[in-house]
């Protein structure tokens, strides 16, 4: 049984990431890992991204067409799908995935912190400061990869968008975020991999020179996707260009699911 890990890293651009992750470049270069470039959706925004990524569908049929939208998806979606399945699910991210999956508005007391097989994200633990750590982030994740073993996880660092909202992307705090996040990341990578997980790192957009992120240029909207683990063949930088809504679809063929008729977008497997 394929189980997998999606990294989305808020704010991870293509450039930024391709040029500053070391680790994830050496499995790429060893044909450990398949490199693609992802043109994302619009608005290039978080909470319109989130459901994107998570639905395949674009935001005008989503209908979280902005990050002022705050209710539950109404779509079929990964950690529905996944938990409707029988199986298991986890997540450390932000709230806003709690709003989107499990319960809207954020209860910080009930909903921060949650074990229950009913929820779609079973296993969440979510933040709510932008600036929570990368490094205390990634840490929670771990400690629910080795505790539940989940069938689908979501693991989702801030640090990215919190950097470079705050001094721009092009700026020295940006760039070297994404060399250190590289360098956490290794170690659970190499630990996810070895218990035969499947891992997708991605972001949901990038970032502009003025710390902003929303509008069309390829700043903001190219992404990278690295595919890597068991039941994927290293291709090693493919040169090619995917769209943000066959991320969805690919997860699906991973875990096994049936791809629902609102995903109509081709696996990249
Ligand atoms: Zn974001």
């Amino acid at each position: 049984m394929s189980k997998v890990i999606l990294v989305l890293s808020d704010a991870l651009g293509y450039t930024v990431a391709t040029q500053g992750m070391g680790y994830l470049g050496h499995l790429v270069e060893n044909k450990l890992a398949s490199l693609y470039k992802v043109i994302g959706e619009l608005p290039s925004m978080s909470r319109p991204m989130y459901e994107t990524i998570h639905t395949g569908l674009k935001t005008s049929q989503h209908g979280i067409i902005s990050n002022l939208v705050i209710r539950q998806s109404t779509q079929p979606n990964l950690f529905q799908l996944t938990s409707q399945a029988g199986k298991t699910t986890a997540a450390a991210a932000y709230y806003w995935f709690s709003e989107l999956y499990n319960h809207a508005p954020f209860d910080p007391i009930e909903d921060r912190e949650v074990n229950n097989r009913s929820l779609s994200i079973q296993h969440g633990r979510f933040y709510t400061q932008d600036e929570t750590p990368d490094i205390d982030l990634l840490a929670t994740a771990g400690m629910l990869v080795r505790r539940y073993s989940p069938d689908y996880m979501l693991v989702h660092p801030m640090g990215m968008d919190y950097l470079g909202e705050k001094y721009g992307a092009d700026f020295s705090q940006y760039r070297n975020h994404a060399i250190r996040q590289d360098e956490y990341l290794s170690g659970y990578i190499s630990e996810w991999m070895s218990l035969g997980y499947n891992i997708l790192v991605t972001g949901d957009h990038g970032m502009n020179d003025d710390g902003l992120h929303g509008g069309t240029t390829p700043n903001v909207r190219e992404v990278p996707l690295y595919l890597m683990g068991a039941s994927i063949d290293g291709l090693g930088d493919t040169q090619e260009i995917v769209s943000q809504l066959q991320i969805a679809p690919t997860i699906c063929k991973l875990l096994g699911l049936p791809i629902p008729g609102t995903m109509p977008h081709p696996s990249i497997l």
